[in-house]
């Protein structure tokens, strides 16, 4: 009974999964880029997804800047408090490489370093449409995750 609960959940996640979005210290370009995806504009809900304010309610976690110093211990917080299985994204130069932040004095990131990254979304910012398909991407690793 608990492991046809437990599949029932898992379809659910899939078909509809809930994002979070982490800025760890950026200029807010991609930011406004995700903001612009979970509008009307771009509409990422037409493939079931939701943005979502508590890490405890979320399937995937988007994460755009170069992971400060100040802000590093947040983010794992908030990564440990996300249930699994739990997928991360990486949108924007920054969380993949540290961008124009590189070697900066503050810096604790990329992104990898700190937590695993499932998939990244290049660009400075990327586009919307990047964005879409790197969620999209996401929600197919979930399909291939253990239930
Ligand atoms: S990748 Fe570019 S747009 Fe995105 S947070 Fe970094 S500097 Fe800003």
């Amino acid at each position: 009974m608990v492991g046809l609960f437990r599949r029932l959940v898992n379809y659910c996640r899939k078909k509809s999964p809930w994002i979070l979005h982490f800025n760890s210290g950026g200029c807010n370009g991609c930011s406004i880029e995700l903001l612009s995806c979970i509008s009307p504009r771009n509409d990422v809900e037409r493939f079931g997804v939701l943005a979502k304010g508590s890490p405890r309610h979320a399937d995937i976690l988007v994460v755009d800047g170069p992971v400060t110093k100040k802000m590093r211990k947040r983010l794992i917080n908030i990564y440990q408090q996300m249930p699994e299985p739990k997928i991360v994204v990486a949108i924007g130069s920054c969380p993949i490489s540290g961008g124009i932040y590189q070697k900066c004095y503050n810096i604790a990131g990329p992104l990898d370093k700190i937590m695993p990254v499932d998939v990244y979304v290049p660009g400075c910012p990327p586009r919307p449409e990047a964005i879409i398909q790197g969620l999209l991407k996401a929600i197919e690793k979930m399909e291939t995750l253990k239930e």
